[in-house]
């Protein structure tokens, strides 16, 4: 059955308890009463305000932004991927660019970070992409091959296979920049040979491959399905529960057709 995610990245936005509320009752009102069964919503907010997004529709999990490696300890403004588990949270972005320039993490720490959402059952959606350097320099295949060869080094199979990809090109994100369902695709296919290589084809048939960098319901399949994507990472758009609903009901059609 084909699936899809959408994952919604509200970042460090939404600045009150109040505000939560009223994102929450949207967000509610626009999904209840319906059956997605194609689609599932993540929506990972600041940390601070996960638990009020309990109890949401059939079809929507949540997600967190974040985690520390450890389990526990001496680690000021961390947090443990046992605290988020014991909380619901069902999946966590890991190794966005956002972090990887602002909180100096890199391919080696991620790594880390992987292998304790996975140790702790929680599914990480592991951001990679090219810089707009790298792109133009011809080198985003070079690039990419590096951070998914660190951030998979001594995987099994079946841990490869619980990582959900989110290939955001740097350039894209934030920008209104975004690239061709051919350049997607193209990246879709490198992705594909890589997994293959490094563990085998139905490996990586199983590995589930997001895009994200300014996602607007207005053109979701060039960057989704006609890309051979299995779903988008949203991040200024999230910030209009409907629009995510939007996007749910688009993928829920597409999977329709495709039967
Ligand atoms: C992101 O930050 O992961 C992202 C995709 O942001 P935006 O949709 O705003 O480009």
């Amino acid at each position: 059955m084909r699936k899809f995610y959408v994952v919604g990245n509200l970042k460090m936005n939404i600045l009150s308890r109040e505000e939560v509320t009223q994102y929450l009752s949207v967000l509610k009102r626009e999904a209840e009463n319906k059956h997605y069964q194609h689609v599932t919503l993540v929506v990972c907010p600041p940390f601070l305000y996960l638990s009020q997004f309990d109890d949401l529709p059939q079809g929507i999990a949540k997600g967190a932004q974040n985690l520390f490696s450890e389990k526990s300890g001496a680690y000021t403004g961390e947090i443990s991927p046992v605290m988020l588990k014991n909380d619901n949270v069902e999946y966590v972005i890991l190794g966005h660019s956002e972090r990887r320039r602002y909180g100096g993490e890199t391919n080696e720490m991620i790594r880390g970070k992987i292998l304790a959402a996975i140790k702790h059952h929680m599914t990480p959606i592991v951001c990679i992409g090219e810089t707009e350097k790298e792109r133009r320099a011809e080198e985003t295949d070079r690039a990419l091959e590096l951070q998914i060869k660190t951030l998979f080094s001594g995987f099994s199979k079946s841990q490869a296979e619980r990582v959900i990809v989110a290939y955001e090109p740097l350039w894209a994100v934030g920008t209104d920049v975004v690239p061709t369902t051919g350049e997607i695709l193209q990246v879709r296919v490198l992705l594909r040979k890589l997994f293959t290589e490094m563990f085998d084809a139905e490996t990586a048939g199983r590995i589930v491959i997001l895009y994200g960098g300014s996602v607007k319901s207005s053109f979701l399949g060039a960057v989704s399905w006609e890309a051979e994507m299995d779903g988008v990472l949203v991040g200024r758009e999230s910030l209009f529960p409907y629009e995510l609903v939007k996007m749910m009901g688009l993928f829920e059609e597409a999977a329709g057709k495709e039967l």
